[in-house]
Formats: C-alpha cells, sequence, structure tokens
C-alpha cells in the first residue's frame, strides 16, 4: 500500500484533492496534514473522514521537529504540497506569516523528503502544487506559459515564487523528483469567503456591499476546483519527473463583469428583480501592487497529458452557486469568529 502526505487537505484546494484521492485510490493511505488555520475547516472532508484508507494529522509544517519527527514514523511515497497561506491581503498585512508557512514550511518538508529518499528515489514523487500570480503581470495581450519568467508583485506570490525555486533547486542538486504546477484562479465549493466569488455569493445573500477593488477592470482566468484536482491527479501520476505545467480554464473574465454576472444569476436564484444585487456593488480603494491580469496557457498539459476543463465556466459557476445557496450553515460557520474581526478590519 502507497502511502501519500498530502498538506493544506482542510482547506479549498487541498479538500478536493484528498476527497479524490481517498475515494480513487483505495489502495492508497492519504495522510492529510493540516494545521487548521482560519483557512482550514475539517468540516470541508467530513464525508471522507471514516474512510479506512484515511488518517487525518493536525500539525504545522513550519515546525521542523514535528515534519522531521512525522517522516521517521511513516515512510511516505508521494507528497502533495498544498498548504500555504493563501490570501494576496492577509500577506500585504502580515508577510512574515507567509514566508514562513509558505517558505520555511516548504523547506521543512523538502528536506524531510530528500533526507527519507536519497539513497533510492525511485518511485518517489514530491509535488509543489502553485500559482500563476509568481509570474507577476499580463499587459493586455500574452499569457503566462511555463517559460515565463517570475516576476512576482505581492509578497504573497513572492513567498510562492521563492518555494518554487527552492524545489526546482532541490531537483536540480539533489536529484529529488518532483513536479511542480503553476494554477489560475481557482473557484467551487468549500472556499473561504474571503476569496472573490464566495465572497460576493455571501454578500449577496446577506444583502451586504460587494467591494470591487479599483475601476474593476483586474482581470483573472477562473478554473473550476474539480478541474484543478482532476489535473493534480493525472500530474502526479502521469507528469515528467522535473517539469512545470501551467493549469489553466482559458476561462478570462474582468472582475467587474464576473460581480455583474454573479449578480444577475443571484438575483434569478434568490427571486429578486433583476438588478438588485448589482446596486451592492461598492468600489473600494484599490490594493497596493495588485497584478492588472492574469492568463494561463495550459496547452503543455493539454498536449502532454490530455488534460482540458471538463466544465464550462457557465456549468461551474451554476454548481458552485447551488452548492452555496444549499450549504448557508458551512457560510454561516465559517464567517463567524476570527473571520468576522478580520473581514471587518478589511472592508470597514
Ligand atoms: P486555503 O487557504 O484554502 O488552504 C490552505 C490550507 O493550508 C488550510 O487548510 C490551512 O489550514 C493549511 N495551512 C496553512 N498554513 C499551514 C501550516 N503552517 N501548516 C500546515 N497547514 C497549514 O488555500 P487554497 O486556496 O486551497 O490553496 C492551496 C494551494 O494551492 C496553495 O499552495 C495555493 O498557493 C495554491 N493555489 C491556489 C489557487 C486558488 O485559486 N485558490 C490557485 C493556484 C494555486
Amino acid at each position: 500500500m502507497k502511502k501519500i502526505l498530502i498538506t493544506g487537505g482542510a482547506g479549498f484546494i487541498g479538500s478536493h484533492v484528498v476527497r479524490r484521492f481517498v475515494n480513487k485510490y483505495p489502495e492508497y493511505q492519504i495522510f492529510n496534514l493540516d494545521a487548521l488555520t482560519y483557512a482550514g475547516n475539517l468540516e470541508n472532508i467530513k464525508d471522507i473522514e471514516n474512510q479506512s484508507n484515511y488518517t487525518f494529522v493536525k500539525g504545522d509544517i513550519v515546525d521542523e521537529s514535528f515534519i522531521n519527527e512525522l517522516f521517521s514514523l511513516h515512510n511516505f511515497d508521494g507528497v502533495l504540497h498544498l498548504a500555504a497561506e493563501s490570501h494576496v491581503d492577509r500577506s500585504i498585512e502580515d508577510p512574515l506569516a507567509f514566508v514562513k508557512t509558505n517558505v520555511i514550511g516548504t523547506m521543512n518538508l523538502l528536506n524531510a523528503a530528500k533526507n527519507q529518499w536519497k539513497d533510492n528515489f525511485e518511485g518517489k514523487r514530491f509535488y509543489h502544487i502553485s500559482t500563476d500570480e509568481v509570474y507577476g503581470s499580463l499587459g493586455a495581450e500574452g499569457l503566462f506559459t511555463e517559460t515565463t519568467s517570475y516576476d512576482p508583485n505581492s509578497p504573497y506570490s513572492a513567498s510562492k515564487a521563492s518555494s518554487d525555486h527552492f524545489v526546482r533547486a532541490y531537483g536540480e542538486t539533489y536529484g529529488l523528483p518532483y513536479v511542480l504546477t503553476n494554477c489560475s484562479n481557482n473557484y467551487g465549493s468549500y472556499h473561504f469567503p474571503e476569496k472573490l466569488i464566495p465572497l460576493f455569493i455571501n454578500n449577496i445573500i446577506n444583502n451586504k456591499p460587494l467591494p470591487v477593488y479599483g475601476d474593476g477592470n483586474y482581470t483573472r482566468d477562473w478554473l473550476f476546483v474539480e478541474d484543478h484536482a482532476i489535473a493534480i491527479d493525472l500530474v502526479f501520476h502521469e507528469g515528467k519527473n522535473h517539469e512545470t505545467y501551467n493549469i489553466g480554464g482559458f476561462n478570462e473574465w474582468k472582475n467587474i463583469d464576473l460581480v455583474k454576472l454573479l449578480c444577475q444569476i443571484m438575483d434569478q436564484k434568490l427571486g429578486r428583480s433583476e438588478g438588485t444585487s448589482q446596486e451592492l456593488i461598492t468600489y473600494v480603494k484599490d490594493r497596493p501592487g495588485h497584478d492588472l491580469r492574469y492568463a494561463i496557457d495550459a496547452s503543455k498539459i493539454n498536449t502532454e497529458l490530455g488534460w482540458k476543463p471538463s466544465v464550462t465556466f457557465e456549468e461551474g459557476l451554476e454548481k458552485t452557486i447551488n452548492w452555496y445557496l444549499s450549504n448557508e450553515e458551512w457560510l454561516q460557520n465559517v464567517t463567524s469568529g476570527s473571520y468576522k474581526e478580520y473581514y471587518q478590519k478589511q472592508y470597514s
């Protein structure tokens, strides 16, 4: 039986990856390591918690001795590393927290894997999950490819870029078998409502303002989270060692257009007259260092591994909105407590 360590599996994307691996690979023993920060929630993976091939481990990847102890207890065959501080606005407030988790935490995992596997890398794999934000900002034209130079602008993207470089360096220097993916913005169920789509769905439900940064012309490429999990599964099993793959939805939206679309769909779903939710749009002071446009060229993963998104944006958004409307209790639970304080400070 293969032992697989997935970090950050109580978070948004990690929970989808853990669910997929636990259900699809009964022959794997899946260990989900998560510190359960404000963004991690065991409710996100409640449906699989009693499966015999699943173990949850609460712990902090920044704690080197804890990570070494975990690796001394278990001989892992693979690591899928998703644990991270992931919110750009929070990185502007507290950059050091991002260095600790995203850089030092990744280093601890890299060292533990290298030390455990160093006598025989055969059949082992370290998979680092990263973001397209490491590439910086695009103008009106062009797409990020795997050879685009790194040019991060926020403390979040700088910390992720740094961790990507370390992963690559461990591959070159020590021969660590790694794969790395850089993905565009995800959306879907179990997404913490500080990120645009769940934040706006939640605020529309509760008749709260919809804070749009600057003029709303920032452009993002959106991918349904379950399609990201499918891509991660594929790259983990079939990607080539020491390769990077970009993952994206070929689905660019200006923030303001996306917000208007959300308002329109939500008005229909909530039985409100057309235009009601749009009145909640409030333009707020721009985020410093805000990248104008991200867009991914995902042709490498498409031609080499045969991956492409399985749902259209309309289908993915429909599933997502329906999920939040049927899981209002989940939304209420995660928007209480410390999140509330942060939210009030951020948007008051
Ligand atoms: P998330 O914030 O929803 O989840 C992160 C998880 O990591 C949480 O469960 C949290 O408890 C855990 N965690 C944080 N610090 C930890 C620590 N020190 N030790 C152990 N666990 C810790 O993030 P997400 O959106 O699911 O992103 C997952 C990964 O995918 C990140 O590496 C992120 O950079 C990357 N990514 C995200 C997106 C996106 O759109 N969300 C896009 C591309 C790449």
